[in-house]
């Protein structure tokens, strides 16, 4: 009966927020059902006769979570997914809510939900999750989570609660994430990137997990990006385990995307990323690993051709006469990934907007900006317009990072920046927009007053 009553003032809260032009009112449902029904979402969760799959990590995370939907979608399945992004524990609740009908009743399969860093635990303890798939841990946004360890070790103490049957699939490549997972006594399944010729030049200061937890620094044979790589210590016994679902070729190209071939416990078969960046080629491998213990795998390379870019972390927007790449910036490795991959797809120099918020939601901090590799940047660009609420910061950044002064415009509001951006275009050229996440919802939200995006509640 609680459970009823939280379920109508929760929906009617999202109703009365949408009404009121509050945005999407992707969380307040949850937030209002909680209030009046604590153990809602376990309540809810547990009709659902495939149970739940979490899906957590620093980068990536929104895509490989929209890349394993699309995939349980096109095998058939009811998939109940926080789509909108909405990754805290009372935006889960939402999601759940929302899918409910008017008697409590979920009429789904299986619910997705990609998680917050430090909401993980929570959702876990109370939807105990069949599937956990955990993708990376980089610093990001310290002020909010404190440091790696903390969080991989909240992360350990919450799926020490789930029963043995539980399946953790985890990035290999990663030190924290294979430490964790022999620290756990559900069944761990690795995943990782075996085409070591995909490896290419990193940035040492970006290394944040580079430390056994004997003391001793360890030795990476291969490093993909960041602490991302095949590593051992030369101390202890402890050094990457050998994945159960690797990438054996990895052939990438260009902004289009990646062609990989992926070998998985009892099949080999090959995938179109239709993302470009290796980052990418793991999400698409995270997905068939996770497609391949639900039974579903033959289905992931069709779902992956139909895929659309994840909401607001890469996608191409028509504006006008133009092209506009937008890829979300939000922390110093996923910044140095996506620029990577930007420039690396560049033939000639580009028009770059990058805009810089410092609202809650992109942490108050922007130290991170030092630590990015935005000096990639120097010698790609035409002109580069920083905006946003931190433009003076990025202004000098860029002139640090090595670029022209003469190149750098900065345009405080960034309806204007915008504006600036396309006019220095010529008809029919690409731009590049890296927004911190704010920024990206500011810009998206101009971009819907011309009529090029739809509101992102109707995505
Ligand atoms: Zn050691």
């Amino acid at each position: 009966m609680r459970d009823v009553v939280a379920i109508w003032l929760g929906r009617l809260a999202g109703l009365l927020s949408r009404l009121l032009g509050r945005g999407g009112g992707t969380t307040m449902p949850g937030v209002i059902a909680r209030r009046v029904a604590p153990h809602i979402l376990t309540h809810l969760t547990r009709q659902l006769p495939r149970g739940v799959i979490c899906v957590a990590g620093t980068n990536g995370k929104t895509t490989t979570t929209r890349m394993i939907a699309d995939s349980l979608a096109a095998a058939g399945l009811r998939v109940l997914h926080n789509r909108s992004g909405a990754n805290l524990t009372s935006g889960v609740t939402a999601t759940v809510l929302m899918g409910a009908d008017w008697r409590g009743r979920v009429a789904y399969d299986v619910a997705l939900f990609e998680c917050d860093e430090a909401a993980l635990p929570q959702i876990v303890r109370e939807t105990q999750p069949r599937l956990v798939v955990l993708h990376n841990l980089f610093r990001d946004q310290l002020d909010r989570y404190g440091e790696v360890d903390t969080i991989a070790n909240n992360w350990a103490a919450a799926l020490r609660t789930l029963p043995t049957s539980t399946v953790v699939l985890y990035h290999a490549d990663d030190p924290s994430l294979a430490r964790l997972a022999n620290s756990l006594m559900c069944r761990t399944v690795g995943y990782g990137n075996d085409d070591v010729t995909s490896a290419r030049d990193s940035v040492a200061h970006l290394a944040d997990a580079g430390f056994c937890r004997c003391g001793a620094a360890l030795i990476y044979s291969v490093r993909f990006y960041a602490h991302i790589g095949h590593y051992h210590c030369p101390n202890c016994d402890f050094a990457r385990p050998q994945p159960a679902y690797a990438l054996t070729q990895v052939t990438a190209h260009g902004l289009v995307g990646s062609h990989v071939t992926v070998r998985a416990p009892h099949a080999s078969c090959t995938l179109q990323v239709p993302l470009p960046g290796l980052y990418n080629a793991t999400n698409a491998l995270a997905t068939y690993a996770c497609a391949d213990q639900l039974g579903v795998a033959p289905v992931v390379a069709a779902a992956l051709a139909q895929m659309q870019a994840a909401f607001g972390r890469y996608e191409v927007i028509t504006a006008g006469n133009h092209q506009l790449v937008m890829a979300l910036i939000k922390n110093p490795v996923g910044a140095s990934e996506t620029i990577r991959m930007l420039v690396d797809a560049w033939a000639a120099p580009v028009q770059l907007l990058i805009i810089i918020n410092d609202r809650d939601a992109d942490g108050t901090d922007v130290s991170w900006l030092w630590d990015a590799d935005f000096e990639r940047l120097s010698g790609t660009t035409q002109q580069i317009i920083v905006s946003g609420t931190r433009a003076a910061d990025m202004q000098v950044r860029m002139q640090y990072a090595g670029v022209d002064r003469q190149q750098i415009t900065r345009i405080d509001r960034i309806a204007d920046a915008l504006d600036a951006l396309l006019a220095a275009a010529v008809t029919g050229q690409v731009v590049y927009v890296l927004p911190t996440y704010t920024a990206m919802l500011e810009l998206r939200a101009v971009l819907t007053q011309r009529g090029w995006v739809a509101p992102f509640w109707q995505d």
